[in-house]
């Protein structure tokens, strides 16, 4: 089989696991759907384009530079997510590039957003990217600083919340993922409750290659796999 045809095959094989997930659901409601965003940082445009050619609508990719210069090949008509962290000075080119940044993670940031769509005359999407596990090794707004920064968001003109974003710790048994994500579902579900009007709360992105399908079941309606599309990434290239 060709890299091309392999890349459909296995975008059938997430797609169907996932359809699968959200039938398993208990506590959330089966009904809501899942979008699929291909994550292809390290990944060459051909690689890329296969995934378009099979049906992908969504691209992930966490640096800035690289999305850029991948989009003068690909164009925009597929939705770009920033879902890697943005530094300040990235900020405007972000603005440019993304439909949905996932990784607001400071107030400062969200204000520097806020500021550039501004400038370009658009409202910006974005997610809140949660720490929830309180990992020190992962960027994310603890608990305790989420309504703070929320309220924040909300007086902001051009940015628009649209959810939250979390990435569960590595645990060798995957299911001690679960808890941790059925948290974000409540956390999304209250915030959602909430929300003033001028805010759209729709996306709880979760979930990459390993913990996709419990993350489906526990209420993500975004998920962010790579590895299981493209294979392992090839860091050496150095794209
Ligand atoms: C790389 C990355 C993914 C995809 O990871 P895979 O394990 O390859 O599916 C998802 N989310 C974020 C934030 C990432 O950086």
């Amino acid at each position: 089989m060709s890299d091309d045809m392999m890349i459909g095959t296995r975008i059938q094989e997430v797609r169907a696991a996932i359809e699968a997930a959200r039938t398993r659901r208990t506590h959330v409601p089966a009904e809501t759907p899942v979008e699929l965003i291909a994550v292809t940082k390290n990944h060459p445009v051909e690689a890329m384009q296969a995934a378009i050619d099979a049906g992908i609508m969504n691209i992930g990719e966490n640096r800035v530079q690289e999305a850029l210069d991948k989009a003068q090949t690909l164009g925009r008509a597929v939705k770009w997510h920033l879902i890697g962290h943005l530094q300040t000075n990235k900020v405007k080119h972000a603005v440019r590039q993304f439909d949905l940044i996932h990784s607001v993670d400071s107030l400062r940031l969200a204000r520097e957003i806020d500021k550039a769509a501004e400038k370009l005359g658009k409202v910006q999407n974005i997610l809140v990217q949660v720490n929830l596990a309180r990992e020190e090794s992962k960027s994310g707004v603890y608990r305790e600083d989420l309504d703070e920064i929320l309220a924040v968001i909300d007086e902001l003109p051009s940015i628009r919340l649209q959810g939250f974003m979390c990435i569960a710790p590595n645990y060798e048994d995957v299911e001690e993922c679960r808890p941790l994500f059925r948290a974000m579902y409540e956390l999304f579900q209250q915030v959602k409750a909430h929300a003033p009007h001028t805010a759209d709360i729709r996306y709880l992105s979760m979930g990459m290659t390993h913990d996709y399908e419990i993350a489906v079941e526990e209420g993500a309606n975004l998920v962010r796999v790579g590895t299981a599309i493209f294979g392992a990434r090839q860091y050496a290239l150095g794209v």
